[in-house]
């Protein structure tokens, strides 16, 4: 069996087993978490969120700590104020006094949501060159935790150009890009395989309506946070979110198949 081949069955098998997630039943509310989820992301921008997604299930960041020092701002929501002033031992008071500013943006969109107190030109105040990087690695701020790809990309852009931007000088990026480069060049070169992703992605199958959906959730977990996410999951009747490992084999196949990052 050649590598394509083992590749798309492992993804399909991976999409079939998803059903194993689902309570007996089926899922509830799916309408109702459907128009929540069109709340927070407009369907209009599918499949770039859920691609997105699906891109950052499979790629690790290096922890270079050049987010860290070139960013401009992170901004942080009330509940990774919570969770950064608990692990260093702080009220949330003293931990906001210390750590934050507010918001650049004012309004109501912007919300409880604050700004770390880092300047422009300054590494973020927890970056630590010798660990490397984080020194709150594991309750880092959800905007840190969507790097690289849902708090980096411009959902109107990737719209207005039909195809998700890189992440330039991000060497976990240009890996991930070379790995699918090179498989949509094998499948280009393999017609029936192609058609057949192809054809799979295209359709409204029960196994891929269910793998977009739980894909998109997990979207929103990345982008929006844990909490919302949970949230979501338990009004659909699942356990939780899924794990990033069992969306990861059909979501490259995804993210090979649509095909957004060509150049
Ligand atoms: S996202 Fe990329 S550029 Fe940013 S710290 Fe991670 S590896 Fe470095
Ligand atoms: S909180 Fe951590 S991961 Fe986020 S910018 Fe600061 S040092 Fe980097």
């Amino acid at each position: 069996m050649d590598l394509r081949r083992e590749e798309i069955d492992r993804g399909i098998n991976a999409m079939q087993a998803l059903q194993r997630l689902v309570p007996e039943g089926g899922l509830k509310n799916r309408d109702r978490v459907r128009e929540e989820m069109d709340e927070l992301i407009s369907p209009e921008f599918e499949p770039y969120f859920s691609a997105n997604a699906a891109l950052h299930l499979l790629v690790a960041c290096e922890r270079c700590g050049r987010c860290c020092l070139e960013e401009k701002g992170i901004a942080v929501s009330i509940d990774d104020c919570r969770r950064i002033a608990r692990h260093l031992g702080l009220s949330l008071k003293k931990f906001m006094m210390e750590y934050t500013r507010p918001h650049d943006l004012l309004g109501e969109l912007v919300g409880s949501a604050r700004m770390l107190g880092k300047k422009e030109g300054e590494p973020c105040p927890f970056f630590d060159s010798s660990l490397p990087g984080c020194r709150i690695y594991s309750v880092k701020p959800q905007v840190c935790t969507a790097a690289l790809y849902l708090s980096k990309m411009n959902l109107l852009t990737c719209e207005e150009q039909q195809k998700i931007g890189t992440f330039p000088i991000c060497s976990a990026d240009e890996k991930l890009r070379a790995r699918i480069a090179d498989y949509s060049l094998r499948l280009d070169e393999d017609a029936e395989a192609k058609s057949e992703l192809e054809g799979l992605f295209a359709s409204n199958g029960p196994e891929v309506e269910l793998f977009r959906l739980l894909l998109r959730l997990k979207g929103m977990e990345i982008y929006f946070g844990p909490e919302r996410a949970e949230r979501l999951a338990r009004r659909l009747g699942l356990a939780r979110v899924p794990e990033d490992e069992v969306l990861k084999e059909a979501g490259f196949l995804y993210a090979a198949t649509i095909n957004l990052l060509r150049e």
